[in-house]
């Protein structure tokens, strides 16, 4: 067995703790780049807090989910107000935001240069900035990962910028900062704090401290989700959550992740829902088709017990299956009434496409109907993009050409070995036949808009 272990510098956890960001940040320096979410006013108390201390303070909101412009306007911002660190106040978006900023005010060269993907996969050489991440949901766990999350509407897709040497300073985790969120934002951000114990819990780069982090998430999941959604005051509900966001955080950025969140990044380029809705849409398919694939290849191997533990873990009942731990995932999705993708409308990204190009996949988005080949099409078009990493999924491909890039009607033999591996598709011979898993799940996906 081998594993490492990389988080925030310090994690500091508890309800009321945004009181002492005052003195944690001043060990930072005097001047500090906010970044918040659309609504300013919900960092004035952050940023009295801290100016209480004389830290003084620039704010720069994000709406919506970051685009690259976004981080390029952020960074020249900071570099205008001569800023000596970052603090990012919100959601998953905030964070990410903040994030980028910090490792990109420390490295030379241009954001482009280091976005795995669709840029040159550049990798950082120098630690960011000091970063403060405060969470004011409870899904991502952004405070002790150590990638941003960033969309680019020419690619129609989400990437990341990645690096361990951009693991948060400080993470400040104040589960009493999530009390006045709708139960729109509860039920979506639920869903992916409970996808992100999942998916590192039955990856094959799981280990012993993440195994145990994620079974833990998923219990506080099970207990406290339904109960955050009904009432968002619900003090221990809240903590609950805020931890399993933590934990996922935690095992993501040690594990990795899975099939979920391989379709995230395209899907979440084509419509304008917010993250966790994406993984609440994909979640149940991902889990019926990896029990599908397993399930073909032994009745009797490690993969299927994890997901029988993950039922165990869901359910509470001590002798419960895979599928009922499917099951029971299908009915969070539809109590909690997460709306669907369709409902969302299209990504923002849309406009700003050229439809004349002939990959646009503007003719695949739900008009009056979509039917399977649209999905087939779209999974086609998609899959190097999907799983556009072969060789390692922490690092991007050095060598990603233009012509991968390209959407293609045949996806790579590579990219589909890499995926097999990394959602537990493995066998010894991979063929063309692997890729109908991929294709039930987008149907099923498109099907439900
Ligand atoms: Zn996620």
């Amino acid at each position: 067995m081998q594993f490492e272990i990389a988080t925030a510098t310090r994690i500091i956890f508890g309800a009321g703790k945004l009181s002492e960001v005052g003195s944690l940040a001043k060990k930072f320096g005097q001047h500090a780049l906010v970044v918040t979410g659309s609504d300013v006013r919900r960092a004035q108390r952050l940023t009295t807090l801290l100016q209480d201390r004389g830290v003084s303070t620039v704010t720069f909101s994000v709406s919506g989910e970051p685009e690259i412009d976004d981080v390029e306007r952020g960074i020249a911002r900071a570099k205008l107000e001569k800023c000596e660190f970052v603090i990012g106040f919100g959601g998953g978006s905030a964070l990410d935001t903040g994030k980028a900023i910090a490792a990109m005010l420390a490295n030379e060269g241009s954001l482009m240069d280091y976005l795995e993907v669709i840029g040159g996969g550049k990798a950082l050489s120098k630690p960011s900035l000091p970063f403060i991440a405060i969470p004011t949901t409870a899904g991502t766990g952004s405070e002790v990962t150590r990638n941003a999350v960033l969309a680019s509407p020419e690619h129609r897709a989400k990437v990341s910028l990645r690096s361990v040497l951009m693991l948060p300073r400080t993470a400040l985790v104040d589960p009493q900062l999530a009390w006045d969120l709708p139960p729109i934002i509860t039920a979506s951000s639920g869903l992916d704090a409970l996808t992100q114990v999942i998916e590192p819990y039955v990856c094959t780069k799981a280990n012993p401290i993440t195994d145990a982090i994620c079974v833990d998430g998923m219990r506080r999941v099970t207990r406290s989700l339904r109960v955050a959604y009904k009432n968002g005051r619900a003090a221990s509900a809240r903590e609950d959550m805020a931890v399993a966001s933590l934990f996922g955080g935690l095992a993501l950025a040690n594990a990795g992740l899975g099939a979920v969140h391989g379709f995230a990044g395209p899907i979440g380029g084509m419509f304008a829902a917010p993250h966790g809705a994406v993984c609440a849409a994909l979640l149940p398919h991902v889990i019926d088709a990896n029990l599908r694939a397993l399930r073909q290849r032994s009745t009797a191997n490690d993969a299927l017990r994890r997901y029988d533990e993950v039922a165990r873990a869901l359910t509470g009942v001590a002798n419960a299956g895979a599928d009922e731990g499917l099951e029971w995932v299908r009915k969070l999705v539809a109590d909690l009434r997460i709306p669907p993708l369709g409902s969302y409308g299209s990504a923002y990204s849309y406009p700003r496409v050229n439809h004349r190009s002939e990959e646009s996949p503007a003719d695949l988005l739900p008009a009056a109907s979509v039917n399977n080949s649209a999905a087939e099409k779209f999974l086609a078009m998609n899959f190097d993009r999907l799983f556009p990493n072969p060789e390692n999924t922490h690092r991007p491909a050095t060598n990603f050409s233009a012509r991968r890039w390209t959407p293609s009607a045949s996806p790579s033999s590579q990219a589909m070995r890499w995926s097999l591996t990394n959602t537990q598709w493995r066998t010894a011979s991979i063929s063309r036949s692997h890729y109908k898993p991929f294709a039930r799940i987008s149907q099923r996906v498109f099907k439900n808009l």
